[in-house]
């Protein structure tokens, strides 16, 4: 059987398949027949037995790769055997007919309760824990098995209906083969992260978990898109031999990963790098790279039960900046909303979570987040070469509320005697329509833009980034992406003020000369796509890129523009063979 989807993170993968559905508890509400106690909790004391095996396990197995993970495990066993709550569940269940798993819902959530009330922050932190444990021993209870993606025994190909940023952002890189999902397209987070890890990836396979079992061996094509499932042993062989020229061409490519960034005829662009989780690999391609061109700080906001401190947040900004030295970084302020949620955001559920409280919006409606998130970006400030940018910017109003924002807390700070970065500039992400048209008037106001171009091409199209359902209707290569850029490009040129590109299309081999003969000298992109655009860059010359530009902007559609990319890419190529 031969699935098709959309590769999105190249790379060929053969593996057993793992479907995964993040566990949803469904709680027992009616109370227990009369007499009907004792059966209970015979099934609670088992599940909490089988809860305790799987953390034995884990522990056995963390010991060696992970001593910190394996304490950790140990800790939720003691979380799990605690005389204390234990009693209170077993109180509620014989005295009040309360059903065991409701019983432990309750008990285990009433002590989170308590220590996320605690004034001491690590306290505050294993109000995570117990409720982890509590999800545990609801999934035992409901005889469900494990699936969690940042612990896997075995090397496998994740296929699921969508993953979220809180489930890949800790994904175990070394067992996780391949993704295949639902839902999802090039631009999606799951993408982003997937080619950042270097994971081949299908997004947009429907009825992938339908049409998959769980230990199916499948052949993943990260290059053209096609799922194999029980794959023939000639099919194997030609996956063999695939995986060693992919191999080899990532081998290839990687001469270029120390190279300069100039065209051939001089012209520098600054390649920077895109940083997500600010994990060890991400942040070993600093010195590869001109500087940070987007740090998506919204990733300290997921995959947990409690919002990050100030504390917490200073000192990950902090250790990206001083990673980065004197190279600049622009931190991006949360941008949470859309597909990422973040602790409490539950209650915020909205139909069309793009168009609504997201990015900036977010942080205007909540100035409680915001603040804390202003005090941490400016204590950060002084320890590197950073700026700050807003995401999700849709008018002038907005970036001075921002802005007003920036300022009381640098006035709280003066006060208090703590330094931050006199120089630090305020900028601007251009992903929405209504911003991108007033441009030139926005050159004059904002220190900096970068564009991206995910958001902006969605908005453009009015099609959903990860919809599979409207993947054709989201058009990267829309004649209309091209033609804003231009505007932009020369709106910031005409300012004096920076832009740069920082949504995938700026790391895209294809595009990129277009990009350059548009006039944009600034490129930012995940770690994967370093290696290829500097590769194309050094292959270009001026003239010849303002010229496919042009011939770009009289494009009509997608596949035209696309024609004329490919052309020139392929004009590339041959020159690089003769040379
Ligand atoms: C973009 O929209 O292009 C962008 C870079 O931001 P994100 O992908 O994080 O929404
Ligand atoms: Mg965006």
């Amino acid at each position: 059987m031969v699935l098709k989807g959309k590769a999105v993170s190249r790379g060929v993968a053969l593996g057993p398949v793992l479907r995964y559905a993040p566990f949803q508890p469904v709680l027992t509400k009616e109370l227990l027949p009369a007499g009907g106690a004792e059966a209970a909790l015979a099934a609670y004391r088992a599940a909490r037995a089988a809860a305790q095996k799987e953390l034995d396990g884990l522990e056995r197995r963390l010991a060696s790769a992970d001593p910190e993970q394996a304490k950790i495990m140990a800790a939720h066993r003691d979380i799990l055997l605690d005389p204390a709550m234990d009693e209170e569940i077993t109180d509620l269940v014989n005295y009040d007919g309360v059903s065991p798993d409701a019983a432990a819902d309750q008990v285990f959530r009433t002590y989170a309760g308590i220590l996320r009330g605690s004034d001491n922050p690590l306290m505050r932190e294993r109000a995570a824990d117990l409720l982890d444990v509590l999800n545990r021993l609801l999934r035992c209870w409901a005889g469900a098995p494990e699936r969690d993606l940042s612990r896997l025994d075995r090397p496998v190909i994740v296929v699921a209906d969508d993953l979220y940023p809180s489930d890949t952002a800790a994904i175990d890189r070394k067992n996780v083969l391949g993704i295949i999902t639902q839902t999802g397209g090039s631009t999606s987070h799951t993408a982003i992260i997937a080619r950042g890890y270097g994971i081949p990836a299908i997004l947009g396979v429907p009825n992938a978990m339908e049409a998959l079992e769980d230990g199916q061996k499948v052949v993943l094509d990260g290059e053209t898109g096609e799922i194999i499932a029980d794959p023939s042993e000639a099919e194997e062989a030609a996956y063999r031999r695939k995986s060693e020229r992919v191999a080899a061409a990532l081998r290839d490519l990687d001469a270029f990963l120390d190279a300069e960034p100039v065209t051939r005829d001089g012209v520098r662009v600054q390649v920077r790098l895109n940083v997500a989780a600010a994990g060890e690999r991400e942040l070993s391609s600093a010195e590869h790279v001109d500087g940070c061109g987007l740090f998506r700080t919204e990733f300290l906001y997921l995959n947990r039960e409690q919002l990050p401190g100030e504390e917490e947040q200073y000192l990950a900004y902090r250790k990206v900046l001083e990673r980065f030295g004197d190279k600049p970084v622009i931190l991006r302020t949360m941008d949470i909303g859309g597909d990422k949620q973040f602790p409490g955001s539950e209650e915020l559920r909205e139909d069309n979570p793009f168009l609504g409280l997201r990015g900036l919006r977010l942080s205007l409606e909540r100035p409680e987040l915001f603040r804390v998130q202003a005090r941490a970006i400016l204590r950060a400030s002084v320890h590197g070469n950073m700026k700050v940018m807003m995401p999700m910017v849709g008018s002038l109003e907005e970036y001075r509320q921002a802005k007003a924002v920036f300022a009381g807390e640098m006035d709280a700070l003066d006060r208090e005697g703590i330094p931050w970065d006199r120089d630090l500039r305020l900028g601007i992400m251009i992903e929405v329509p209504s911003i991108a048209l007033i441009a030139d008037l926005a050159a004059q106001e904002v220190d900096f833009a970068s564009v991206g171009t995910n958001d902006l091409t969605q908005y453009l199209c009015a099609a959903d980034r990860v919809s599979p359902s409207v993947r054709a209707y989201y058009k990267e290569y829309h004649p209309a992406v091209f033609r804003t850029l231009a505007y932009l490009a020369r709106a910031f040129r005409d300012a004096g003020r920076e832009l740069s590109i920082c949504g995938e299309l700026g790391g895209d081999p294809l595009a990129i000369p277009a990009l350059v003969g548009l006039g944009i000298r600034q490129l930012s992109m995940g770690a994967a796509s370093v290696p290829a655009a500097k590769r194309v860059i050094r292959s270009l010359d001026l003239p010849a890129a303002e010229r496919l530009a042009e011939e770009v902007l009289h494009q009509k559609t997608q596949e035209d523009v696309r024609a004329c990319l490919e052309r020139f890419a392929s004009g590339l190529a041959g020159q690089e063979k003769e040379a």
